[in-house]
């Protein structure tokens, strides 16, 4: 096991990510990964049909779904791995965000019209022209780019769609609660994403009395200092620590494989999966 590499927190064309499940599967194993978990945002789909191709290809790919929840007004990113993808109530969690996504979505387009006389249609928000996967704010971006109403892509975030801009609405957000529980009944395990961008920090200290599994430990470009400090809390709350970069392709900037999972972690999810898998098929 020896170089053993696994990223753990990567985005597709499901959600918005820029490359397609195969496409990605692709270039974790050109970089040099042997592991992989592809976490789009509220949903699942990436994984129909792509485990034969990940064989093939030869990645280890382990099922993963990164959760949006609201924890007073805070937005709370939640982590699932090792659940079996072919879960009943997973798969209707993430049809219940469509659902919330939708209204939400609408929501701040009615204010991007309001306020700024801005019109953006329903094709206008497809992404790389496909349909089906989770339609969020990065699509509302890329529609106003597209539109040349912006000059760039945080502009986007940063002046009408980012909290407590003018046209940002956080809709009708799902709990970190009922979150967890939803992940626990998949027989899978709930992780607090990317801790550094949780303010007030008070926030996080409240998470930690919560029913999670772990924490992201290892993210992106941490630096040693970071790496320590969410090591440590991990340690303390017997939480295992995950990691992953966060890949987006071209919407963020960090590179595929820039973090990954101790190799300990990587096994003992791997082998959860595995064990949930039987279950299923049984
Ligand atoms: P949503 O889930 O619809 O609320 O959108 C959140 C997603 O938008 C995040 O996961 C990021 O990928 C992206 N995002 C949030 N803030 C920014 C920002 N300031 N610049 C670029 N992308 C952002
Ligand atoms: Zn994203
Ligand atoms: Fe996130
Ligand atoms: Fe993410």
């Amino acid at each position: 096991m020896e170089g053993f590499k696994a990223d753990l927190h990567t985005h597709t064309t499901c959600s918005d990510g820029s490359m397609t499940p195969r496409e990605l599967l692709l270039a974790a194993k050109a970089k040099g990964l042997q592991g992989l978990s592809i976490t789009d945002h509220d949903t699942i789909d990436a994984y129909c049909d792509l485990f034969p191709f990940a064989e093939e290809v030869g990645v280890q790919l382990l099922p993963g779904v990164e959760l949006s929840t609201m924890h007073k007004g805070v937005p709370v990113h939640i982590l699932g791995y090792a659940f079996s993808p072919s879960n009943q109530l997973l798969s209707e969690f993430c049809q219940q965000h469509k659902e919330r996504r939708k209204e939400r979505n609408q929501l701040i387009l009615d204010k991007l019209k309001a306020h700024h006389n801005l019109e953006i249609s329903e094709e206008e928000l497809l992404w790389e022209g496909k349909s089906g996967g989770t339609i969020g704010r990065p699509h509302i971006a890329k529609a106003m780019l597209a539109q040349g109403f912006i000059s760039s892509f945080p502009e986007a975030f940063n002046r009408y769609i980012g909290e407590g801009k003018c046209c940002y609405d956080p809709g009708h957000p799902i709990t970190i609660e009922e979150t967890i529980a939803c992940i626990h009944d998949a027989g899978g395990i709930a992780v607090i994403a990317h801790p550094h961008l949780i303010q007030p920090s008070a926030i996080i200290h409240e998470l930690l009395e919560m029913p999670f599994d772990g924490i992201e430990v290892y993210y992106a470009r941490f630096t040693e200092v970071q790496v320590k400090r969410w090591a440590k809390m991990a340690e303390r709350k017997g939480l295992l620590m995950t990691g992953g970069s966060d890949y987006h392709g071209t919407i963020k900037e960090n590179p595929l494989g820039c973090s990954f999972a101790p190799v300990a972690t990587f096994s003992y999810l791997y082998e959860r999966f595995t064990k949930n898998q039987a279950a299923t098929t049984r």
